[in-house]
């Protein structure tokens, strides 16, 4: 018999912890550089944090591109030449307001502070009088001065103003300087889009809350390009997309917020920004981005490069500059929105559990297979024949990582489960005497009820795959 019940937990910074520890524990996600005492904002991802992500990134780009017929997949270089970071504003304005600490010399951002400040005076912009003190050591806080995030490297042998280069903090740089390269090779009709996934690089003042804020991360980004008048419409449209992909990976549907940018927290590009916020284990934070970009980062390449960036419609006969709306998917926020929606406590057989309630599409592991007992050569057998057949049938649907089907033999039947049920595999596939003696199916055991069904061997396959989709 299943009881199921809630334990009561001190805080959601438990729970943070809690899926911190799991992430580690079980081989998704370590601190990066760890055995160095690590570097701050990075994270490493082990096989089965790797499986997750590969099989976010496989679905998105599934959804956003090859379903579709108006996308253009981009693999662009990291480093870009500094006159591209010159033309869309981010070496003149992609900064952070930064305060330190008199006392402590902590740094922090002035915007994410907590406290309640008083701000300078936008009308005078005179000195920030600041009524609250550093919340590390309550130390006064010295003056704000701003930050640039980019990474600043040199390229080739020789240092000179001329090799500095930047690690991108944003994939689309890499597609608006491809403009002209996709027009060329497909001549593709508006609206169509451009999509990339990749790394991208932030020197944030302070990282924090594990995957929230890192220092590298990767992106899913798409530049969709429109005729100028189509523009509300087309925000819309990518609204639906948006929320249609956060429920397809299992994101709840009460723990999303759309929450409209104020006129004055607009970026320097952009005409409407809505975020998607996610209720995280501390706190609703923005999750995702849409952003109406206009014509800016076309017309600033184009003035900057001297490179005609237009695009002509052979139909009406008009030359212009196409207008962008452009949603993006931080990789590594999906990952622990997904972690922490899915990370469950509960009890079963009258024993605490831990388990993931991954989306089976995503899930690292879909399936597992088991001889019931180690000992018994026939039972390891059959449950060998078994994971063949599934292998071959499933693996081909996942990524590097991890397989999408595993073997285990490791300790008792129970400790199994738990250590599955721990990784998010909805299905365990059990072989027992009664498979070998009676010719009675195997039991398929399902993750979230701890129930088990006989399921025939020659339907196995079929009945699977119409649990994982
Ligand atoms: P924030 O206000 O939280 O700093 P942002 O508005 O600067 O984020 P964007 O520039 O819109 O973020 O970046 C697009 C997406 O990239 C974000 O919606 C998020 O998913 C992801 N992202 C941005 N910064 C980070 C980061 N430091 N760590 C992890 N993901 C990030």
């Amino acid at each position: 018999m299943i009881f199921m019940k809630k334990e009561k937990r001190n805080s959601q910074s438990d729970i943070m912890e809690s899926i911190i520890s799991l992430c580690k524990r079980r081989g998704f996600i370590y601190q990066g550089s760890e055995i160095y005492g690590g570097l701050a904002g990075t994270w490493d991802y082990g096989p089965y944090g790797l499986a997750l992500k590969n099989n976010i990134k496989n679905l998105w780009w599934k959804r956003f591109v090859d379903d579709r017929d108006d996308m253009y997949g981009m693999d662009a270089a990291i480093l870009m030449n500094q006159k591209a970071w010159q033309a869309s504003g981010h070496v003149g304005g992609f900064s952070d307001p930064l305060v330190e600490c008199s006392k402590c010399k902590h740094r922090f951002r002035e915007d994410q502070l907590e406290s309640q400040q008083q701000r300078s005076d936008p009308k005078t912009g005179g000195p920030k009088v600041r009524s609250l003190s550093c919340p590390d050591c309550g130390g006064a806080l010295g003056p704000a001065r701003q930050f640039n995030m980019m990474f600043k490297t040199t390229v080739g042998a020789v240092e000179s103003e001329d090799s500095i280069s930047y690690l991108r903090p944003e994939t689309a740089q890499g597609m608006f300087v491809n403009f002209k390269n996709i027009i060329d090779s497909f001549h593709p009709k508006l609206p169509f889009g451009m999509a990339q996934i990749g790394k991208a690089f932030r020197n944030e003042i302070a990282p924090r809350d594990f995957l929230f804020r890192a220092r590298e991360f990767e992106q899913m980004e798409v530049e969709y390009f429109i005729r100028p008048e189509e523009w509300e419409k087309q925000f819309d449209i990518w609204e639906k997309i948006r929320m249609d992909w956060c429920l397809e990976i299992g994101l709840p549907k009460d723990k999303i917020h759309i929450r409209e940018h104020a006129k004055e927290e607009l970026s320097h590009y952009s005409k409407r920004t809505t975020d998607i916020e996610f209720d995280y284990p501390f706190g609703q934070k923005e999750l995702y981005g849409l952003a109406y970009r206009t014509d800016f980062d076309l017309k600033a390449h184009s003035s900057t490069s001297g490179v005609d960036l237009s695009y002509f419609d052979e139909e009406t006969k008009e030359r212009f500059i196409p207008h962008v709306i452009e949603p993006s998917v931080g990789v590594d926020r999906t990952v622990l929105a997904v972690l922490s929606s899915a990370y469950v406590e509960d009890e079963m057989g009258g024993e605490k559990r831990i388990y993931l309630k991954f989306a089976p599409a995503i899930a690292p592991v879909k399936v597992a297979v088991f001889p019931l007992l180690k000992n018994k050569p026939e039972l390891v057998k059959k449950a060998r024949e078994i994971y063949a057949l599934l292998k071959k049938e499933f693996n081909s649907s996942t990524s590097l990582g991890a397989g999408a089907v595993e073997f285990d033999d490791n300790g008792n039947i129970g400790k199994r489960y738990r250590r599955q049920d721990e990784i998010g595999t909805p299905y365990c596939v059990t072989i027992d005497f009664d498979t070998l003696e009676k010719g009675a199916g195997v039991t398929v055991r399902d993750r979230d009820s701890g129930k088990q069904e006989r399921v025939g061997e020659g339907e196995l396959v079929k009945y699977i795959s119409g649990k994982i989709g």
